[in-house]
Order: C-alpha cells, then sequence, then structure tokens
C-alpha cells in the first residue's frame, strides 16, 4: 500500500496500475521468454518523476524495469524478478530538430513511427535509420539494444548515432552526458571520454534513459531497390564486398527461406539506393550491377526481374515481410537469434541454420543486414511457431537455443540475447572484461534495483 500511494503522488491515480489485467500485459513479450508479472505498473511524465521513482525503489529496494513498447522478443523488459516497471510512453515528445546540424532530441517513448512522421511532415529532407521492427517500437529501446535500421550499412550500428543522453541514474541522480552537459547544443559525445558507453548495450541496467540526442541523414527524393540471386551461399560474402565498395547503396540486406517454393535454396542480396533526381538513381544502378558483372557473366548470379507490386512490397518502410513467414505455421509467432557476425561466415551461419531446423523439425527464415562497409552482419536464425501449438514453440525453443551456440561457435556475439544467452556470453568473454561490467554495475547502482537478472550473471 504503502509503494502504491507514493506512486500515485508522484503521478496521479490515472497513471499507475496494480490491476491483474493491465500486469499481465507487462508480464510478457512476443517470443517464448517466461512470463512473471510486475507488482506496479507506472507512467512517469517528466524526467522529474521518474527520479521520484527511481528514489522510492531504492528506499524500499524494489526491481525497476524500464520499457519501450517491449517488442525485443527476447524479453529484455519482461519483470523477472517483479517490483515496478516504469512504461515510458507518456514522455514522447520530440523537443527539437536541429536541421543545420542535422540531429534530433527527443524523449523516449517517441516511436520510429512518430519520428518518421514527423520528419517526412516537418523536415522532408532529413530521416533517422530505421529499424524493420513495428513503428510502435521506441527509438529509444532500439538504441539501447544496439539495434539497426535502414541506414546501418553506411553509417554502423544505430547506437553510433548517439549524439547526447540525459540519464537519471539508478541512484537518482539526473545526469546529461555529450555537448548538452556543457552547452545548449546537443551535436556529439565526442570528444569528451565516451561515457555512452556505460549505457548502450546495458539494458536499462544502468539508469533510465530520458532525453536521448539522435543523428539525423539527408533523406533523398527517390528510392529504388535492385535483387541480386544467388544459389551458391559461398559467394555472398564476396558479393557483399563489391557492392558496398561501390559506397552507392543504402542498405544491403541477405534472405533466404524455403517458403514461398521460388526463394527455395537461393540467397537474394537486397540492395537498396536513393537518389533526388533519375539521373543518380540511374548512375547508381549503372555502379551497382557493374560491381557483379562478373558474377553475371559466370551465371553464378543473376538481378531478379521485379514486377511493380513486388518492388513496392520490398520498398516498405519498416518491411512488414519480415514477419509474414511467422505464419507459415499458422499462429503467427516467431523467435529469432540476431548473430552479430563477420560477413565471411555467411556461408557456414546459413548451413547451420539449416541443420538446426532440420535436426527440430521446424521451418525456418533468415534475414540478414549488412552493418558498415560489410564490417560485420546481424545474421538472424529466425524460428516460426503456434501459439495454439505446444509442441511447436518447445520446438522453436530448442532451435533458437541451438542458434545462440551456433552464433559463439561462429565467432560471432549474440545480439539482444535473452537470459540464458547473456550467461553463455559472460561464461564465455574474457574474465576481467565480465568483473569489469560487473564493476560498473555495482558502482552505479549499488541496491541492484536496475532490470535485475540481466547481465548480472555471476561471471
Ligand atoms: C517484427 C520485428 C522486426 C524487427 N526488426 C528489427 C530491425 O530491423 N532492427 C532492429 O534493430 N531491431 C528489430 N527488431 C527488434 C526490436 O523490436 C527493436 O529493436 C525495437 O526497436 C526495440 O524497441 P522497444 O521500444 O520495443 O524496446 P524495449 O523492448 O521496450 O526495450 C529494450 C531494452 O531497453 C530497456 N529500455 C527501454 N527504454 C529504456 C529507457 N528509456 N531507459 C533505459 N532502458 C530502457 C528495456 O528495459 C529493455 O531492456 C524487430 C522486432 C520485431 C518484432
Amino acid at each position: 500500500m504503502d509503494i502504491y500511494k507514493a506512486l500515485v503522488d508522484i503521478v496521479g491515480e490515472e497513471f499507475v496500475s496494480r490491476n491483474e489485467e493491465e500486469l499481465y500485459i507487462y508480464s510478457r513479450d512476443s517470443g517464448l521468454t517466461e512470463r512473471e508479472k510486475p507488482d506496479f505498473v507506472v507512467m512517469p511524465g517528466s524526467a522529474e518523476e521518474v527520479q521520484k521513482i527511481v528514489l522510492l525503489a531504492n528506499k524500499y529496494k524494489i526491481p525497476l524495469i524500464p520499457v519501450g513498447a517491449s517488442l525485443t522478443l527476447s524479453g529484455l523488459a519482461v519483470p523477472i524478478r517483479k517490483g515496478i516497471v516504469v512504461d515510458l510512453r507518456r514522455m514522447d515528445r520530440i523537443i527539437e530538430v536541429n536541421r543545420l546540424g542535422r540531429y534530433a532530441v527527443i524523449e523516449p517513448g517517441v516511436t520510429q513511427g512518430k519520428l518518421k512522421a514527423f520528419l517526412e511532415r516537418n523536415y522532408p529532407d532529413l530521416c533517422h535509420s530505421m529499424p524493420d521492427a513495428p513503428p510502435s517500437a521506441t527509438v529509444v529501446g532500439n538504441i539501447l539494444i544496439h539495434g539497426q535500421g535502414n541506414l546501418s550499412q553506411l553509417y554502423g550500428f544505430n547506437s553510433t548515432m548517439v549524439t547526447g543522453l540525459e540519464i537519471v541514474l539508478p541512484t537518482g541522480k539526473i545526469c546529461r552526458i555529450g555537448s548538452c552537459s556543457l552547452s545548449p547544443y546537443w551535436f556529439a559525445v565526442e570528444p569528451l571520454p565516451y561515457l555512452a558507453g556505460i549505457f548502450l548495450g546495458w539494458f536499462g541496467t544502468t539508469g533510465i534513459i530520458t532525453k536521448l540526442g539522435l543523428r539525423l541523414y539527408p533523406r533523398k527524393r527517390l528510392r529504388d531497390i535492385e535483387v541480386f540471386v544467388l544459389d551458391d551461399p559461398e559467394k555472398v560474402a564476396d558479393v557483399v564486398y563489391r557492392i558496398t565498395h561501390t559506397e552507392m547503396a543504402e542498405d544491403v540486406i541477405t534472405m533466404e527461406q524455403p517458403y514461398p517454393m521460388m526463394f527455395r535454396d537461393v540467397v537474394l542480396v537486397q540492395i537498396y539506393f536513393n537518389g533526388d533526381s533519375e539521373e543518380e538513381i540511374e548512375f547508381k544502378r549503372k555502379m551497382l550491377w557493374n560491381s557483379v558483372m562478373n558474377y553475371i557473366r559466370s551465371r553464378d548470379g543473376g538481378f531478379m526481374f521485379l514486377t511493380p507490386d513486388v518492388q513496392e512490397d520490398f520498398l516498405e518502410k519498416p518491411a512488414s515481410s519480415v514477419t509474414r513467414f511467422a505464419d507459415v505455421m499458422k499462429g503467427g509467432g516467431f523467435v529469432y537469434c540476431g548473430a552479430i557476425i563477420p560477413v565471411e561466415k555467411f556461408a557456414e551461419a546459413l548451413r547451420k541454420l539449416k541443420e538446426i531446423a532440420k535436426r527440430h523439425e521446424i521451418t525456418y527464415g533468415h534475414v540478414g543486414r549488412i552493418v558498415g562497409r560489410g564490417h560485420c552482419m546481424m545474421f538472424s536464425f529466425s524460428f516460426p511457431f503456434n501459439r495454439a501449438d505446444r509442441a511447436s514453440m518447445e520446438r522453436a525453443k530448442e532451435a533458437l537455443h541451438e542458434s545462440y551456440l551456433a552464433t559463439l561457435e561462429l565467432g560471432g556475439i549474440p545480439w539482444k540475447p535473452e537470459l540464458f544467452a547473456q550467461k553463455m556470453i559472460l561464461e564465455r568473454m574474457d574474465k576481467n572484461a565480465a568483473e569489469l561490467m560487473k564493476q560498473i554495475r555495482g558502482l552505479l547502482d549499488p541496491n541492484g534495483i536496475m532490470n535485475p537478472g540481466n547481465w548480472e550473471v555471476e561471471p
């Protein structure tokens, strides 16, 4: 009762809940992780309210779980030790866009869809790097898990696009890092010591982000796609190398899945490019075609003819086709292990994905995104399941487990890992690095209240 009353005093009765139905909503995400209901859900409206909630949680040593849209599918915002879920979606102001400096300052509840629509309406020559997650996913949630979007091939992980942060630290202090810590401008976190690293990739265990500075990029008037098709996965890494060498592509996506049948056993390399004029588009198309001409001549690969409706499908942003395979088993669920791997491991990863799917008698899907100029890629091992069929869910879970192991064997790193995969990572990583992570958490969060369970498995 004390905690409930205190939360009502902070945010008002309308924005606190301990109602069973609402607690249920926050006990799960759309993946296959364990469920646990929180004790309370609270929706703060400002950084000061977040601060008061953090101070309260410290007083009672009760867990706090910051939540955006909870769409990671790996349970990273599930309150596994109960406590207070802090749903940040009410804080959804786009505070500033600095057009000439190409950055925006936003609150943590701003969704991908909201930022995209706002920029298209008010700053049509600017855009941000958009993941293929549903538009209701938050920009901050995506940054905090090192997400990747349509500009990642050009500029790297979305988390490298951060220009400043405001954080409520686990002890309740409000802290700004980057240029905004000493200037009204939010243009960069450099050249100061790189404190942003203490918050990115930590799944909310080191503080609650209440403002984010984010780089924006030129939005070109036209966007087009070419799809290169190969039947030998061993050649994909070289094809990607040649394509990225042209520096003409905006986004490069790999895809392989057994459905529809026409895609079976061929790899599609989707190459997105853009321009402000037809001339620019045609120039880029020519450069991209030329880069893989030797494969076309040797008949090892070729460009696919796209009818206008198929092309429209491919050009959709975010791409809804990413999840379409999830209904292969009727029942609409899917899980995936996003493996961050060197591109040269593509063929081996695909082989492992197929072996795992076969062993567990389950179908699969693969979508990958090149990050940087081929510096690495996100390779998804994806498995659909039917929510009404327990056995299919178990099979997907086992296949997922094996995919995490396969990722590590490939020399890769599981992205946004579930708790058991976080354990696998911490057990295998350099012991002193794991110890350093533990020390950082202990230093920032002496009461261990922030999203407990995550990144805290004993090294
Ligand atoms: C169909 C589908 C397609 C997807 N495609 C992509 C893709 O192309 N690229 C990609 O990168 N991802 C993709 N994802 C994964 C994921 O959904 C997105 O990355 C999404 O942006 C995560 O945002 P969220 O708001 O759901 O974050 P949440 O799940 O709510 O949060 C993520 C983590 O950050 C913490 N957190 C959230 N907000 C805060 C805050 N303000 N302060 C501190 N901690 C916080 C949470 O506790 C959690 O640990 C996809 C997911 C689906 C379902």
